[in-house]
């Protein structure tokens, strides 16, 4: 295993078959490695992006989500301008210096509205980095929203392999569009983070190889990785939920691949393992995203069940991933957090 580790370390790529031994791997030595991968290029720092969940209407019917257009259960919700701004304040004043807007596909949102949104965010929180996490749209569509002030955006591209893709998603759905709307993002100057769910319906090893790849070949400057975690009104109810381990060892490998990665421990990986978040900062994650939705919308935003934080307010969501990071050794800062390059 220190071999195989040692070797992705400094080359930054293993064979097919290498990639998979390191999915089982059980050697901390794959974690120290990560660590001190991660601490060469962002110290004891990890970063916190505010989220917004500002829409939980959904246009996709994508097999594995809570937010899918086919759940007639959700109790669908819409947040207002003001409403987006007046999280905005009090994340500023919790410290956030990045927000991120996510939601599912709406176009009730125009770009018009978007772009408006966005704009004043920009103008009111120079200090701060605004990502979009909205789906997919056409170019000019991105472009408006980066030249309106969005600097970065987010869009898991769930599955680099094609055939998964389909098992994963309805026809209509494009793995090859959602792929190009990565590349146009990133042609547009926006910080870019692509991502996948680890123990998805049908996932092989090979499946996960793949999204290395693809991930080696665009480029991110961020990765969003969790488990998958079924949810109760979706066709996947009774799927198993991924694996902690696994999760963890991606993270590490994704660390060790991509040394200078903006890397989440997400709240999917919290919901899987109370200690979830911190394990992932031990396995090189460098990023956390407390929620800063408001309250009464927050058990709505069920992209799976049994989500965490959905109660908190989100000043305590702060104090309590604080005092999570600071177990681990690391310290949350109060900074933009871009990508170091
Ligand atoms: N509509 C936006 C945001 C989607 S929600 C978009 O298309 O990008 C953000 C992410 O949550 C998704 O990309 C997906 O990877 C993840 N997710 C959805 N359902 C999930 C589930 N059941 N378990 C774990 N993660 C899930």
């Amino acid at each position: 295993m220190k071999e195989l580790i040692d070797r992705l370390e400094s080359e930054k790529i293993l064979s097919r078959e290498e990639f998979k031994t390191l999915f089982t791997c059980a050697d901390e030595y794959l974690f120290e490695r990560a660590r001190f991968t991660a601490q060469k290029i962002y110290g004891k720092s990890i970063y916190m992006r505010g989220l917004i969940e500002f829409t939980n209407y959904c246009k996709n019917d994508c097999l594995y989500c809570g937010l899918r257009a086919g759940n007639n259960k959700a109790d669908r919700y819409r947040l207002s301008k003001e409403q987006i701004l007046d999280c905005c304040k009090t994340g500023h004043s919790l410290g956030f210096r990045t927000f991120v807007l996510q939601g599912g596909e709406d176009f009730y949102y125009t770009d018009d509205l978007l772009a408006e949104i966005v704009s004043e965010i920009r103008a009111g929180y120079p200090d701060c980095a605004i990502t979009l996490s909205i789906g997919e749209r056409g170019y000019d569509s991105y472009e408006r929203l980066r030249k309106a002030g969005a600097d970065r955006y987010l869009l898991r591209h769930e599955t680099a392999n094609d055939e998964h893709y389909a098992s994963l998603h309805p026809a209509v759905m494009s793995p090859v569009n959602r792929k190009q709307c990565l590349y146009n993002l990133k042609e547009l100057g926006y910080q870019i983070g692509c991502g996948f769910m680890v123990g998805s319906p049908n996932q092989t090893f090979d499946h996960l190889v793949d999204d290395l790849l693809f991930i080696k070949e665009l480029k991110p400057h961020m990765v969003g990785i969790g488990p998958f975690i079924p949810h109760s009104d979706t066709p996947f109810r009774d799927k198993p939920s991924g694996d902690l381990n696994l999760t963890l060892n991606l993270l590490a490998i994704l660390r060790l691949m991509q040394p200078n990665l903006l890397l989440p421990a997400t709240t999917a990986l919290g919901t899987l393992d109370p200690s979830g978040r911190e394990l992932g900062v031990l396995a090189g994650a460098n990023v956390v995203m407390p929620n800063l939705s408001p309250v009464n919308v927050r058990k709505k935003y069920l992209l799976y069940d049994n989500k965490i934080c959905t109660g908190d307010e989100a000043a305590e969501c702060v104090a309590c991933m604080s005092m999570r990071i600071k177990n681990t050794g690391y310290e949350i800062v109060v900074a933009r957090g871009d990508w170091i390059g």
